[in-house]
């Protein structure tokens, strides 16, 4: 007889609002979070759907970016992880998961706000992992402001600069090293089509991260190297207590969806397999919107 199906209500899945409030300085620990975020730790299999592929993944320590990093490590590919050095605790831990797997991080710490250091991550990671064929641009900076006459010039210029022009440099650097089947995927969000007046510079950065993923894949394509984004609703990560929300958000975070809760990163690590995979080879300039049901239009 076949084994019960695994059916799953997704509604109870994971922890619901209201959440505790807790402020963190930016960019924040991941450690640090009630409740812990869920990156797959437990609970995700691999099937070979990456083996002996080399992946650079920015903001790889906490979040999004460390469940890719599990769910890519445990698919069979060699990982790579660009991080603040502020938040070597967090990829610390993560490197210690990796070995009682039997398995290496390569830790590449740096600041993607410096034009030199963000080119040369791509090609530490390309050098240490012997090639690259996979990266995702991940590294993100969110800072809620009330209103526009609070946003400095400073703030505005950091998040241009971690959202969009590290973005810029790292893919023209990739280009150079990336072959013929490898995958590009950055990560845009919901406020890249609906932005909040809350998060006006981060919500313009994510329009212009659609914009060049969709301009970009096209022409990436003539290299056969496939360019995706992937657009996240609201997910428990640090992003948001560490500044990235007003802590009454926090504490309500996630309410607003369909499925009444935000998601959890495991939640979302899938979507980057696909794309990075060949089960995408057709799949060119798309942006996956994973939202809890929230619709992107
Ligand atoms: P996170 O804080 O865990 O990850 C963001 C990472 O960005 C940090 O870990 C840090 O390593 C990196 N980073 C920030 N500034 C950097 C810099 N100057 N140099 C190098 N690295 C830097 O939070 P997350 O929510 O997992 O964020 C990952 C991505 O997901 C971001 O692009 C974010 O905009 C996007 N996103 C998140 C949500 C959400 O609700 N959490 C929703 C939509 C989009
Ligand atoms: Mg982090």
């Amino acid at each position: 007889m076949a084994d019960a199906p695994d059916l799953r209500d997704p509604r109870d899945l994971y922890p619901r609002p209201p959440f505790e409030k807790q402020p963190q300085e930016a960019t924040g620990l991941d450690a640090k979070m009630k409740p812990e975020p869920d990156h797959g730790e437990d609970s995700y299999r691999g099937s070979n759907r990456l083996k002996g592929r080399r992946a650079l993944i920015t903001g790889g320590d906490s979040g999004i970016g460390r469940a890719v990093a599990i769910a890519y490590a445990r698919e069979g590919a060699e990982v790579a992880i660009n991080y603040l050095p502020q938040e070597e605790d967090d990829a610390n831990d993560l490197a210690g998961l990796f070995e009682n797997e039997g398995r290496k991080l390569v830790k590449l710490p740096g600041d993607l706000t410096d034009e030199e250091t963000a080119r040369g991550i791509v090609r530490q990671a390309a050098e240490a992992l012997g090639g690259l064929d996979i990266m995702v641009l991940n590294a993100g900076k969110q800072v809620t402001q009330p209103d526009i006459t609070e946003i400095s010039s400073e703030q505005f210029d950091q998040t241009m600069k971690t959202n969009v022009y590290a973005m810029f440099w790292m893919s023209q650097e990739a280009m150079k090293v990336m072959p013929v089947g490898a995958s590009i995927i950055t990560v845009a969000s919901t406020q890249g089509f609906d932005p909040s007046p809350h998060l006006l510079d981060y919500a313009t950065t994510k329009f212009a991260i659609r914009g060049f993923t969709v301009a970009f894949a096209q022409v990436a394509v003539d290299h056969g190297i496939r360019v995706n984004g992937v657009a996240p609703g609201p997910f428990w990560t640090v992003l948001q207590p560490a500044g990235g929300q007003t802590q009454e958000k926090v504490a309500h975070f996630g309410e607003e969806t369909p499925m009444g809760r935000p998601g959890q990163p495991a939640e979302i690590a899938g979507a980057f397999v696909y794309l990075a995979s060949n089960d995408a080879s057709f799949t060119v300039g798309e942006i996956l919107a994973v939202t809890g049901g929230k619709p992107v239009s």
